[in-house]
């Protein structure tokens, strides 16, 4: 695990963060609530000390969905990606992996919540996997 400082920000640029380093594993969580928020197979999470944590920019866009009673999912209000969440009683924050800038060190280490898991996702299924966006039947990919 690296001891550099990680930064994330949003799809449209507005809020930018620091955090770190790192306290626990990277995982993959799987439950209905991550599936939903982010539309997603899974949302890659990293933990980091809420001490820590400090909005860098843009605090002002941020919007926050209670998604379980005192569990606070923050995103920007402007281009709707979820950066951050957390339990209010503790001391730990969840970044969502897929915001964060650069390479913050840790990799994937666990699969959780795979009771909730969508039914059309295979963890162990072995894709084939492209640089870029499946081809276009006119070309060029897409993202
Ligand atoms: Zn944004
Ligand atoms: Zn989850």
């Amino acid at each position: 695990m690296s001891d550099a400082k990680i930064r994330g920000s949003c799809l449209c640029g507005a809020i930018r963060y620091e955090a770190g380093p790192a306290t626990g594993p990277m995982g993959h969580c799987h439950c209905e609530t991550c599936r939903k928020a982010h539309g997603a197979a899974f949302s890659t999470t990293l933990r980091v000390p809420r001490a820590s944590f400090r909005w860098l920019s843009g605090e002002e866009q941020l919007r926050s969905f209670e998604s379980s009673p005192g569990k606070q999912r923050r995103f920007c209000g402007r281009c709707g990606s979820h950066l951050v969440a957390g339990w209010e009683d503790q001391d730990q924050l969840i970044l969502r992996a897929g915001c964060i800038d650069g390479d913050p060190g840790a990799r994937p280490a666990v699969h959780i919540w795979t009771s909730h898991k969508a039914a059309w996702y295979d963890i162990d299924a072995e894709l084939p996997a492209l640089a870029e966006g499946a081809p276009r039947r006119s070309g060029g990919a897409s993202r």
